[in-house]
């Protein structure tokens, strides 16, 4: 009663449309849920991950929630996610793909779930890094170990940082680094990010990964761009 009350008063918002949510619904209203543009080759080898990565990372799988599509709401769903602090959300997105990667067999494949850390400047601004809860939930449900601490990103000056977008080359090779020698060392490892679009971010996080002595790397990602 005094749910429904401050419910009332304060109505929770659809993550991608804004509308009330009803009593029923979690996070994502019936009508988003059902437009939410699925990404359909959640396991197989035609992922587009594969092709974006092709000779640049050695990947074992890769997964998607969704495609990534502009002014739609999966946009409205990332933002929210990043920038109004919409931590839940990412939990129940990592859910989802959780309990899809589980019923395909993932939960076999996989040790230990990373995220792509945020940059120390982002993580002070925003509080948290937005895909952690994603990649919590996915670690959950294929019960492999989280760690958050393992990969990190180095910080840049800004005349280090121009630099390097003049040799793209530095960019992907120096920005990520493993703390812990061996603690990586022969796991097989799942990557998760929020959006790919053209992968070097990841590129990056591999070529840490690789020197760390990761068996095999696989990527989960909440959309990607095609
Ligand atoms: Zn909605």
């Amino acid at each position: 009663m005094l749910r429904d009350f401050k419910n009332f008063l304060f109505p929770k918002l659809c993550a991608c449309c804004e509308s009330a949510l009803q009593t029923n619904e979690v996070l994502i209203c019936t009508y988003c849920r059902h437009e939410l543009p699925l990404y359909p080759n959640f396991f197989d080898g035609d992922h587009h991950l594969h092709k974006i990565l092709y000779g640049r990372v050695l990947l074992d799988q890769a997964a998607s929630l969704f495609y990534f599509e502009k002014k739609g709401i999966i946009q409205n769903l990332i933002h929210d996610l990043k920038y109004k602090g919409n931590k839940e959300v990412s939990f129940h997105l990592g859910e989802w793909l959780g309990d899809i990667l589980q019923e395909t067999g993932w939960q076999d494949k996989i040790d230990i779930v990373i995220p792509v850390p945020l940059h120390k400047q982002r993580m002070r601004e925003r509080g948290y890094n937005q895909v952690e809860g994603f990649g919590r939930a996915i670690a959950e449900a294929l019960s492999a170990e989280f760690n958050s601490h393992l990969l990190k990103r180095k910080s840049f000056s800004k005349t280090q940082v121009f630099k390097n977008r003049l040799a793209r080359t530095d960019v992907v090779q120096n920005h990520f680094y493993v703390r812990g020698e061996n603690d990586l060392r022969h796991q097989n490892v799942l990557l998760v990010d929020d959006l790919v679009t053209t992968g070097a971010t990841l590129e990056a996080c591999y070529l840490a990964l690789k020197t760390a002595g990761v068996e095999k790397l696989n990527i989960a990602t909440i959309a990607i761009t095609t």
